[in-house]
């Protein structure tokens, strides 16, 4: 069966990743209610069946090799640790613990790569994101922390990829694995992009997630001049600073816990890719644990950090022989504990996309990544409430 990208979009399988627009030059990604990054073209010739099959992993997901181990929870680990930058100012700024930031300062000074092509706050609208190259520690740094809002990394890549130059790509789970697709067909991408980064995803929320936010700060959109979601410490906090130079904040389980999870897109729901399985390397929170659930009291950062590939085991060793990062083993079982939601999801991935099967006579297919065994281990009944809550909240056709 083959879709065109409007069907990807009717069903809710985009992700907003933005491939389909680098693939695609009629295609352009644009905000639509309730505040997503979706496909849009004018153009029948670019929603033509079968040309999204080869770049969309919203509709697909396959591994084509893995040279790993294979997790059914984690996907592919060569090495596992948690760690942290070890240059207190990236650490601060990061998110976690700064190792995303780490590894791409490592890479460009070292001249592994010429630049790298991350996203942060969009500088003409700061609720916004924007997807552009760095090749300076300052640069990079300024992109450090999470914008839980969306956007498209990819929708740029051709204009990237044309300069010749090699870079890294960091982006969610989502960016990362259409990226490996379009690599099957478009030999520049492993050539020119020789590390692949990413960090674990339980969701994008929609532009009205944020306005929320910024409602319960008492601030007008018009009236931010700059507003993070997190870093500047572990979690950080959500802090606004408003064109009067006044400033407000909230914790990171008000905004993220409490406002901005309620608004995440139907696809992140279904999602059996939370964790980066198709990365180099994919960072993500190394929560400690308070009462058999993650501790979100403000302290020194700390990543959880999976290398997935033989390249970025060797980048993760050549940092840390840098001594750019400083790290320690993590054993996998060890992993739940941090990230309970992630666990859950994958668990529940295939009850949840065969429910949009089932309501729609189709939906998303994700092969290798052993759901079917993980629903062998999951109880009938939690399957069965998320097969349930699924499929009655999937809207019917249009027409
Ligand atoms: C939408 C979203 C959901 C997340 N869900 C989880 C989760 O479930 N569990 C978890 O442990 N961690 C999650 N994180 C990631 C987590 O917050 C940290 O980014 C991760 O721990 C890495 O931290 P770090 O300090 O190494 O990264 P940093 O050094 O802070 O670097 C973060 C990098 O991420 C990039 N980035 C930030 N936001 C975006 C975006 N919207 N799109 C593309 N690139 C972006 C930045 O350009 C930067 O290079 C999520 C992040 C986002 C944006």
């Amino acid at each position: 069966m083959t879709d065109t990208l409007e069907q990807i979009v009717e069903l809710g399988l985009c992700h907003g990743c933005g491939a389909c627009a680098s693939a695609l030059p009629e295609v352009r990604m644009e905000l639509q209610k309730p505040g997503f990054l979706r496909p849009e073209t004018k153009d029948s010739k670019a929603i033509q069946e079968g040309a999204a099959q080869a770049f969309c992993s919203g509709i697909a997901l396959e591994h084509d090799r893995v040279e790993a181990d294979y997790h059914p929870l984690w996907g592919p680990i060569r090495r596992l640790a948690t760690g942290h930058a070890t240059d207190p100012e990236t650490r601060y700024r990061g998110s976690s613990g700064g190792v995303l930031s780490a590894l791409q300062i490592f890479l460009v000074e070292r001249g592994e790569v010429d630049f790298v092509l991350s996203t942060s706050s969009d500088p003409h609208d700061p609720i916004g994101t924007a997807t552009t190259t760095r090749a300076e520690r300052k640069d990079i740094l300024g992109a450090a922390g999470s914008r839980y809002a969306p956007s498209s990394p990819l929708a740029d890549l051709e204009r990237h990829l044309a300069r010749g130059k090699r870079f890294a790509f960091i982006g969610k789970p989502c960016d990362v694995a259409s990226l490996r697709r379009m690599a099957r067909h478009d030999p520049r991408i492993d050539r020119l992009i020789p590390y692949k980064l990413a960090f674990f995803c339980a969701g994008v929320p929609s532009r009205k997630g944020t306005v929320e936010v910024l409602s319960s700060l008492e601030t007008r959109e018009e009236d931010v001049e700059r507003f993070q979601y997190r870093g500047d410490g572990w979690p950080g906090m959500a802090r606004v600073v408003r064109k009067d130079g006044s400033d407000a904040s909230m914790t990171y389980n008000d905004s993220w816990g409490k406002i901005l999870n309620r608004h995440l897109q139907f696809r992140c729901k279904i999602c059996p890719d939370g964790t980066g399985e198709f990365s180099d390397i994919a960072c993500a929170d190394a929560w400690y644990g308070k009462d058999g659930y993650p501790d979100f009291t403000e302290r020194d950062g700390r990543s959880l950090i999976v290398a997935r590939t033989e390249a970025g085991e060797r980048l993760l060793e050549l940092a840390e022989q840098a001594g750019a990062l400083a790290t320690e083993p993590l054993a996998v079982e060890e992993i739940e504990a941090m990230q309970p939601y992630q666990a859950n999801r994958k668990r529940n991935s295939l009850a949840r996309s065969s429910a949009l099967w089932a309501k729609r006579g189709n939906g998303p297919r994700f092969s290798g990544l052993k759901l079917p065994a993980l629903s062998l281990r999951t109880s009938p009944v939690e399957l069965a409430r998320n097969f349930w809550g699924t499929f009655k909240r999937i809207k019917r056709p249009r027409g």
